[in-house]
């Protein structure tokens, strides 16, 4: 029978689930063709008789065989008629006294009730079976695909071997002092034994704090290249799961694994995401969860006896969140901070990006390096690699000048949409606007020196008045902050001066605005004198400027008024500013506009040479 073919599910459950499927179809046909066998067909239309009858047509011998299938009783007599009855499930043939042994009418029992039942049964369980199997099945894609689900506690950290490691030092441009630091740690790897033969203690935790993108990762790969050891690296989001516990047992994992490969290197990524200070507003994972996590990572780090030669480097852009803990010592107590790059850093780093590219003759990465302030590694790896990009569309042998300086803009300001097609209203409104914070820009002494303008769309922005921020500042000065607002306010006023209307064009202009004004009342104890020479606000976000400083408040409501008043005296003294400076040269601010409404881009030099009257010269 066809049940005789259900095994228990084994290991290749797909196959079991086409047997059972099959098995399934064959008992469905076997239950349908069952109750009428090839002998029963004549009975169909037999005249039907009572029990008692049969009971005395069998005392009478009339019968040359009777058969009993279930409640249905088939009659064959002696002349080879044919007749059925029903009995009742109880009366059994003995009761019905058919089972005379002087008898000798043949009488056959088959009780197929119980066959019945297991027909109409299987096919349920078959059913059953094949679901159960499906489902063993989806898990072990799911174990498969996300072995999060099933292997809870290893730790899935990264292991790169000695020999894979292939970053080192020279890979890594500019960042002097962090490599003179690290070039420490290597000599730590590498001759632990000079270091603790005089008592001194091996740092146990680097910690490495910078922007993203400026070469963090890199650089913890660089120590690993060049110490010679394998380097295991994690996110720190890794450890973060949805599961209590599940982070503090990878963990463990992670750092016993370490310890059987030492010497050697654990880099944790981002490692706010569990280090963060404790007991504070948490989101992603819960941070029950991440305590733990961070709890093991601190008890491990304590646990490494003096000989364990392991180092733990961490990284981070938001040193400021992190838990306390951590940064005691005999932990992260090595902080090494990585600033974005300057002048000669940033050549070196375009250097290095062109090792493996294919340049053209006469390539001058300085004027790239001058243009590209402020930006990290990784955004001067990214202006290379679209520099070839831009290279190979443009079917060029070798990347060009020009297709390095397009690829800086691209990165810096956003790709071209070149398609989107403005109205002729909306385009002379958008040429207003730029040349009026090119005009304000350039009038204005302590603004950043003005490098282009544009009104040809770029991401979200419809033109772009680019600005060049100079070397080497780190101090702002509020004549400085103040210029700034006004240049910003410049497109605005252009509008309202020239069209004596004002479009949405101008809401980013004057957020930033709002924030560098709000800025000089709260922080830097530059309001007016109700304010004096206090900050408002408890920083609770980073310690860099512009990236999420969620302030709680700390200060009364007057003071809370005595802030909006200045940010709005503030903005309104400098677009008036603005606004009487483009009046002054509103017969070049005409000129202009006509102009790059033509040309769609200008140069500072060209904006100079129409604005001044005279041959372009640079400002200083
Ligand atoms: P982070 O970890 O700080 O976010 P990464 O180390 O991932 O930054 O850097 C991203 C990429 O940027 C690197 O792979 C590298 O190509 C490039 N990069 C960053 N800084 C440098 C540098 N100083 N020299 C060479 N390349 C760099
Ligand atoms: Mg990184
Ligand atoms: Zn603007």
């Amino acid at each position: 029978m066809a049940a005789t073919k259900s095994r228990p599910p084994k290991s290749k459950s797909w196959l079991l689930s086409i047997v059972l499927f099959g098995s399934l179809i064959a008992m469905s046909l076997v239950s349908l063709t069952n109750p009428q066998r090839e002998g029963d067909k004549k009975f169909v239309d037999a005249p039907e008789v009572s029990i008692s009858q049969i009971t005395r047509g069998y005392s009478e011998r009339k019968f040359s065989k009777i058969a009993v299938r279930d409640n249905k009783v088939f009659i064959t007599t002696i002349t080879g008629a044919v007749l059925q009855s029903y009995k009742e499930s109880r009366d059994t043939v003995s009761q019905l006294g058919w089972n005379d042994p002087n008898n000798s009418t043949v009488v056959e029992v088959e009780n197929r009730e119980a066959q019945n039942m297991l027909v109409a049964v299987l096919p349920d369980l078959l059913f059953l079976l094949l679901v159960i199997c499906g489902l063993i099945w989806v898990f072990r894609g799911i174990a498969r695909s996300q072995s999060t689900a099933m292997s809870f506690g290893k730790s899935r950290a990264k292991v790169a071997d000695a020999t894979q490691v292939k970053t080192r030092f020279k890979d890594v441009a500019g960042m002097e002092e962090p490599k003179e630091e690290l070039v420490e740690v290597v000599d730590f790897l590498k001759n632990p034994k000079k270091y603790t033969n005089i008592g001194a203690k091996i740092p146990k935790g680097v910690l490495l704090v910078g922007q993203p993108g400026t070469g963090k990762t890199l650089l913890a790969r660089a120590v690993a290249g060049e110490a010679g050891v394998p380097f295991f690296s994690i996110a720190g989001s890794e450890f973060v799961e949805m599961f209590v516990g599940v982070g503090a047992s990878r963990v463990r994992d992670l750092f016993s694994k370490a310890k059987r490969n030492a010497p050697c290197i654990i880099f944790i990524d981002e490692i706010d995401a569990v280090g963060r200070q404790r007991g504070g507003a948490g989101f992603g994972g819960g941070h029950d969860e991440r305590e733990q996590t961070l709890n093991q990572i601190l008890t491990e780090m304590d646990g490494f006896e003096q000989e364990t030669n392991v180092i733990v480097i961490a990284a981070t852009n938001r040193p400021d969140v992190l838990d306390q803990a951590l940064l005691r010592p005999g932990r992260f107590d090595r902080r090494i901070f990585i600033d974005r790059p300057d002048l000669e850093a940033r050549e070196k780093i375009l250097e290095v990006h062109t090792r493996n590219k294919k340049m053209g003759t006469k390539i001058n990465l300085t004027t790239i390096a001058q243009k590209t302030v402020g930006l990290a590694g990784a955004d001067l790896e990214n202006i290379m690699n679209e520099a070839a990009i831009f290279a190979a569309k443009r079917k060029h042998k070798a990347i060009s000048q020009q297709d390095i300086d397009d690829a800086v803009e691209k990165v810096a300001l956003g790709p071209e949409r070149r398609s989107r097609k403005l109205s002729d209203k909306e385009t002379g409104i958008t040429a207003y606007h730029e040349v009026g914070h090119a005009i304000v820009g350039h009038l204005c002494k302590e603004s950043d020196p003005l490098h282009k303008i544009s009104i040809v769309s770029r991401g979200s922005a419809l033109g772009v008045t680019w600005f060049l921020p100079k070397e080497d500042q780190f101090t702002t000065s509020k004549t400085k902050f103040l210029d700034e607002i006004c240049g910003l306010l410049g497109g605005r006023a252009a509008e309202q001066l020239i069209f004596n209307e004002i479009t949405t064009g101008a809401s980013n202009d004057l957020e930033r605005a709002s924030a560098i004004a709000r800025g000089m009342a709260m922080r830097y104890g530059m309001g007016d004198d109700h304010l004096g020479l206090v900050t408002y606000g408890e920083k609770q976000g980073s310690m860099y400027q512009g990236s999420d400083p969620s302030l709680s408040r700390n200060y009364s409501e007057e003071q809370a008024r005595n802030i909006d008043d200045f940010v709005l005296e503030t903005i309104n003294e400098q677009y008036i500013r603005a606004l009487g400076m483009l009046k002054k040269h509103q017969k070049k601010l005409d000129e202009v506009t006509k102009i790059l409404l033509k040309t769609e881009t200008m140069s500072v030099e060209e904006f100079i040479e129409i604005f001044d009257d005279k041959k372009p010269k640079k400002r200083k």
